[in-house]
Formats: structure tokens, sequence, C-alpha cells
């Protein structure tokens, strides 16, 4: 029985006594409470400090989880004591040196303060920019030992070490541990800034009550979630910090149970909540066929028919439609949407991205209109008289399908009577988004669509149980794109060759290397490459969209790119790209080798969408890696999404097929499915014995896990529960 009903039905004492009882256990555990705290309750961030930290952390308000959950990147091995003579260059080292005298720069010039020092093998020099003279003659007295953690580079012959991580005395070298950690960073935020951020956080964090079962945890030798965390932030041995460790992997197996035991849930509420038939008598269907210009291929009529069998059954419909960029996912959505608005009822289309989200209603619209279809789009850019009217329209269901991104889920949007939920590029949200987005319905039929294929496998361990349907085949007459990789090193080659394009009235994609570093690398590179190009091309010929761009100013870009009025459209990353200009014929990608095949892919399908034959040119910077190699050749080679899927998962490991940089996959922070990939089935085994024998997670057993979810903020899968 639905919710709703359910609590309609529920009166007096027992519902009273009921909801104390739901809100209770609907409550996050006090015990988690500095968890969840924010990150300036830690000494040492305030207010200004925490900025650095949002945006390392990607959040607006960072909390001290956040924090814990930041993986480090790397280890340092302090224990390495070459000499100045023996350090290799560029390899962190520490090293034991006298200090035998300063040179300040001259007052008022850029040079920097240089210490000379020096061991039994020879000498070096301490460079330090912008830094107050007292201060390094304060840490580096002459005549005295000191310890220098750090890399050495050699300029011009003469070793030196730039900014040491750390200049220690004595005392301080005892206190140094053998191993640290490395963190990516930011602007602003240096090394030493998050260890002792994460110091402070794990002097926080309690101890939790065990979730896993005794035997799984005495099996695989895990410690404790306490003792995981410190591990990995204060390691004592290399291992303790690396993704294959115990400490790491057990985390990674808390985060995937929490998923699999919501995952469970979700299935669980689903089929008790059962499922409605929508079944249209096709006439919108048929006026938005008419309308067309094209035909369907055989591809998209195979999914549509087996989306509308789905609508007319009286069960829930769980669909993944999965197509390459360009083989017609949307036209097949719209038509599924038809469906259930012949029904009276509504249809709703969530995007990730405000641009991609504009970009459906602009390809829908004509053809809604056509049919006579009430359409809207929400995004969180409508604001107060404008949303406000579209939200009225939408309760009233004079509106048939909205189009939008994340501002569809907000609490105060409601329908009518929403039948199907249509969630795009599906693997960019996480389980709580897309179930709040089926809770503004009644039994919502779901059909989710990704432009990343995913094998069969990784499917069902992901997304739990889900039909599939693929479009393989793409439109009749696209023609191929002409893919080649070139060496960065001849870029003036390729900017001639781009302008000897751009002279016949072609217009081109620039996309900017994603950066691990850091966020701001990736910006100035892209702006670089925007200011380089517009010294060859003029200032008008160039656009610039990045990620630190608000809503209005990347659709003004976007918009003099589309309409031709911009030759060139500088990006950063694949996000910003989402956009469909069939004059763009050329996708020039630097770095290509820092890029993952899907992410490759995905790129390359934003040109050979008009007549125009179509080139692509990934420059790399050599030496090239085997795994590199292989990948460029493969996409040279090849344009169906589903072989390079496939390919992918070959060459790199599961942890890239989604397209993600290294780290991970989708709505996950520790798990890695390169390292972790076989604790999902455990995980999944583990949740799949569970819920069916404790289907409210009630008991200790029930607690325990319950903490566990509010950790990893499966905090919507607590609520299932407490809806019933
Ligand atoms: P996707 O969302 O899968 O990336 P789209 O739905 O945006 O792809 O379709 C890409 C382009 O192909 C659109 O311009 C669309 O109108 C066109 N298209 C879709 N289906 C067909 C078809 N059967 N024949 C020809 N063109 C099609
Ligand atoms: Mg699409």
């Amino acid at each position: 029985m639905p919710a709703v009903d359910a609590a309609r039905l529920c009166t007096g004492a027992l519902a009273s006594a009921a909801r104390v009882r739901h809100l209770r256990r609907a409550m996050r555990p006090a015990l988690l409470d500095p968890l969840f705290a924010p990150l300036t309750s830690l000494p040492g961030i305030g207010p200004k400090m925490v900025r650095p930290f949002a945006r390392l952390l990607g959040r607006e308000n960072p909390r001290v989880i956040d924090l814990l959950f930041h993986m480090p990147s790397g280890l340092i091995d302090r224990r390495a004591r070459p000499t100045i003579f023996e350090a290799l260059p560029d390899t962190d080292v520490t090293l034991e040196v006298r200090v035998d005298g300063h040179q300040a720069p001259p007052p008022g010039r850029r040079a920097p303060h240089r210490t000379f020092v020096s061991d039994a093998s020879g000498d070096m020099q301490v460079v330090h920019f912008k830094t107050e003279r007292a201060r390094i003659e304060r840490q580096l007295p002459v005549g005295e030992t000191r310890w220098l953690c750090g890399r050495i580079t050699l300029y011009d012959g003469m070793r030196q070490m730039t900014h040491p991580d750390r200049i220690l005395d004595a005392a301080g070298l005892a206190r140094l541990p053998p191993v640290e950690t490395k963190y990516r960073l930011v602007e602003g935020l240096a090394a030493g800034h998050v260890r002792r951020a994460m110091d402070a956080a794990l002097a926080r964090l309690p101890e939790l009550p065990e979730a896993i079962p005794p035997d799984l945890l005495a099996r695989e030798d895990w410690p404790a979630f306490k003792a995981a965390l410190t591990r990995i932030h204060q390691p004592e041995t290399p291992v303790d910090a690396l993704p294959t460790g115990r400490a790491w992997s057990r985390l990674a197996f808390d985060e995937l149970y929490a998923h699999q035991v919501t995952l469970a849930l979700v299935r669980q509420t689903q089929v008790k909540a059962g499922g409605r038939s929508s079944r249209g008598d096709g006439h919108l269907a048929a006026a938005i066929l008419a309308a067309l210009p094209f035909s369907l291929t055989g591809a998209q009529e195979a999914a549509l028919s087996a989306i509308r069998s789905d609508l007319a059954a009286d069960t829930r419909m769980l669909r993944l439609l999965q197509g390459d960029v360009g083989s017609g996912k949307t036209v097949v959505a719209l038509l599924a949407a038809a469906g259930v608005i012949e029904t009276g009822r509504q249809a709703a289309l969530m995007a990730p991205t405000e641009i991609l989200a504009r970009q459906h209603l602009e390809t829908i619209a004509p053809l809604a209109a056509a049919a006579g279809i009430g359409v809207a789009l929400l995004t969180g850019r409508e604001k107060g008289r404008a949303r406000a009217a579209i939200l009225d329209d939408l309760r009233e269901g004079r509106i048939g399908l909205i189009v939008g991104t994340h501002a569809l889920i907000q609490d105060d949007v409601a329908f009518a009577d929403l039948a199907l939920a249509v969630v795009d590029e599906q693997h960019r949200f996480g389980v709580e988004q897309r179930l709040a987005f089926s809770r503004k319905g009644r039994a919502v039929d779901m059909l989710l669509m990704t432009a990343t294929p995913i094998p069969r496998t990784l499917v069902l361990t992901l997304f739990g149980d889900m039909d599939s349907s693929e479009l393989r085949e793409k439109p009749p007459g696209r023609l191929p794109v002409d893919t080649r990789a070139i060496s960065l090193e001849r870029l003036d080659e390729v900017v001639a060759a781009v302008g000897r394009a751009l002279a016949q009235g072609a217009q081109a994609y620039w996309i900017c290397p994603l950066v691990e570093e850091s966020d701001t690398s990736d910006l100035a590179a892209a702006t670089d490459r925007a200011a380089h190009l517009a010294q060859v091309f003029g200032q008008q010929a160039v656009e610039l969209v990045h990620g630190r761009l608000s809503g209005s100013e990347k659709d003004a870009a976007m918009a003099r790119f589309a309409s031709g009025a911009a030759r060139i459209l500088v990006a950063t990353t694949v996000v910003e790209v989402g956009v469909n200009v069939p004059n763009a014929s050329i996708m020039v990608i630097e770095h290509a080798e820092r890029f993952g095949l899907a992410q490759l892919h995905q790129l390359r399908g934003r040109v050979g969408r008009g007549e125009k034959a179509s080139t692509c040119l990934l420059l790399y910077r050599g030496p090239l890696s085997e795994t590199a190699k292989s990948r460029l050749a493969i996409l040279r080679e090849s344009e169906d999404g589903f072989r390079l899927a496939e390919e992918d998962l070959r060459l790199r490991g599961e942890g890239d097929v989604l397209g993600t940089r290294q780290s991970g996959f989708p709505g996950f922070k520790i798990a890695r499915l390169d390292v972790h990939g076989a604790l999902v089935a455990q995980a999944r085994d583990l949740a799949g014995r569970l819920v069916p024998g404790n289907p409210d997670l009630s008991g200790p057993e029930g607690e325990r896990v319950r903490t566990l979810l509010y950790v990893h903020e499966r905090d919507a899968a607590v609520r299932l529960l407490s809806a019933g």
C-alpha cells in the first residue's frame, strides 16, 4: 500500500505512537553528530580557511565527514634519508644538512631568498619565494643542523629544494612519522593544512557500533571503522594507506554494503508498492511521429516497444536505456512520455546540468507542440513568480511533460499525477536522488538513460535488478569522424589546420585537460589556451566555458557558439560540452592521454552531427604509456560505444568504465571498482540475506546497519523504512 494512503488510514493514538517510533528511528543517532558537524567546528578552520576546503571537498558547507572521506592520493616515505649527493631529483627525501648562510633578495626585487646548506657529500640551496626573511632565518639558523623534507630539483646544474615540506630540528625529527599521506590539493591549501585538519577530525572520531558480521570481519582481518580511518590518514606502514590495504578495503566494503542495503530496501518497497498500468491509445505518439523529419531506427522501435509493454504492465518499470551519444535516446524518451500523457498522467525528464536540460527542451518543444502536449523547463534558474507559475501548472496537470535538473526533486515540487520519470545521464545521480524523483508520484515508472554503455555485469552490481535496452544502431546518414592522434609538439600545425577549416566556415571545440592536482590549474590551462587562440583568430572568434561560470554566463557563451557568432569553443570538462551544434565539425582534445576512453568517445560524439565530414584531433604529450597508446589506437579504429566500453574495461579495470577519473565510480567516495570490485558481490550477498530477514531493520543488528546507512548518507533509505 502506498505511503500516503497508509498514513491516511492510520488514526488516533495508534498513528501517533507509530509516528513517534518512526521519527525516533528515522533520526541520525547523536553519536554521529561530531562527524556531521561543520568543518569550521575543527580548531584552526575559520570562515576564511574553510573556503579552499569547500573547493577541495566539492561542497559549499563541508562537514567533518567530508574531510575524513577525502582519501589520500599517495604516500611519502619519510624514511628515505640519502645524502645531498645521493638524492634523486624529483623524489621525496629527508636530508640532514648544516646551514651555511643566507642570501636575501635586494629590497623590492622579486628574486627568491636563498639559503646555502651542505652535508659531507656536497651542498645545495634552499629557495623561498615571497617569504619573510626573519622567518626563514629563524627556521634555518646559520651553523645549526636541520632536517629538510621535500624534493630536490636541478637548476642550472645546481641542486636546490624549493619551499621544503618541512624544516625540522632534532626534536621535530623525532616526531616525524615514517610515512605521510599526500592529498589532492587546491589553490590556497597546502598538504600541512589538510593533515592538521585531518588530525583534528580524527581526534573527534567516535567508535561506531560494528555493522559487519563478526565472521566476515575476522575472515578479512579488517580493522574497526575508527581504526581504519586512523590508519589511512595516519599510516604507520605504507600499506596502511593504500586502496588495496585492509583499512581502505574495510571502508570500501562499508560503503558498498550501505549501497546494497539501500538497493535491497528500495526493491522491497517498490515490490510492496506495486505498479500501475499506463496504456495509452497512441494518438499523441502518432502526432509526434508524424512531425518527426525521420523515421525511427530498428533499435529505437525495439526499445520503445519494450518500454510500452513495461508501462502497460501493472508492475513498476525500472529500465536502463543505453545508447551512444547521438543514437537518439531523447526521441525514445519523448515517445514513452507521450504514452503516459495519453492516459492523462504526467512525465518528467531530469538531466544533470542546466545546459543538457535546456537542450532537451529545445529538441522536445516543437514536437510536443505538434502533438499539443504542454511542456515546461524547471532548473535552478527558474525563480520567483515564473517558478511559482510552473509549479502551479504542474500541480494542476496543465503540464504533461516537464524537463529539468535537480530542481525537479525539490520538496515543493508536486505533480498532479506523475507516472513516468526519465533520468538522463543517470550515472550522475545517486540512488537517493532517483528515489526522491520516483516519490513525486504514485508507482512511478522509471526510465534511466545513459550514453556511457555499462556492461551487463556492472549494471547488476551497481544498480541491482534492472531491465536494459540498447540502441546499438545509429540513425542513418552519419559520417564517420576522422580521428587522429597528434603529439602536442605539433600544436602550431594543429592551430594552422584548424584555422584553414574555420576559414571554410567550420566551427571547432577545443577541450582542455583535466588536471588531478588542482582544479585551478584546469581553469588556468583553458584560460591560457583561449587567450592564445584569441590572439591567432581574434577575440570575437573564441568563447570560453568552464565550471566557475554562472549558469547564465555559460548559456551566453554557448549561445554565441551555437549561433555561429563564435567559431571556437574552449571548454574545461565534458559536462559543459553537452551540446548539439551540428555545424561544429572539429574536436580538439588536449592531453588526450589524461582522459578515459569513455570520456574521449563522449567528447568526440559532439561532432559528426551535421552533413560535414568531421575530424577529432587527440593531442597527446609523449611518452605515452602502453595503455594510453592502446586507448588512442582503439579510439581511432572504432566509434562503437559498446565496443569501446568493453575495451575500456579490459584495459583499465572496471574503475574507469563510467568515464570518471581514476578515483572511483559515481556516488562512491571510498570504493574503487577496479580495486574493490570483488567486494561488490559480497556486499550484495550480505544485504540480500539481511533485508528479507529483517525488513524494517529492527533490533540491535538493525540499529547497527542504520548507523552505517547514516554514515554513508543513505538517509533516504532509512526514511523508506519509516514510510513503510
Ligand atoms: P542522444 O540523446 O542519444 O545523444 P539524441 O536523441 O539527441 O541522441 O539524437 C541525436 C540527433 O539524432 C538528434 O538531432 C535527433 O533528432 C536525431 N535522430 C534521432 N533519431 C533519429 C532517427 N531515427 N533518424 C535520424 N535522426 C535521428
Ligand atoms: Mg542525450
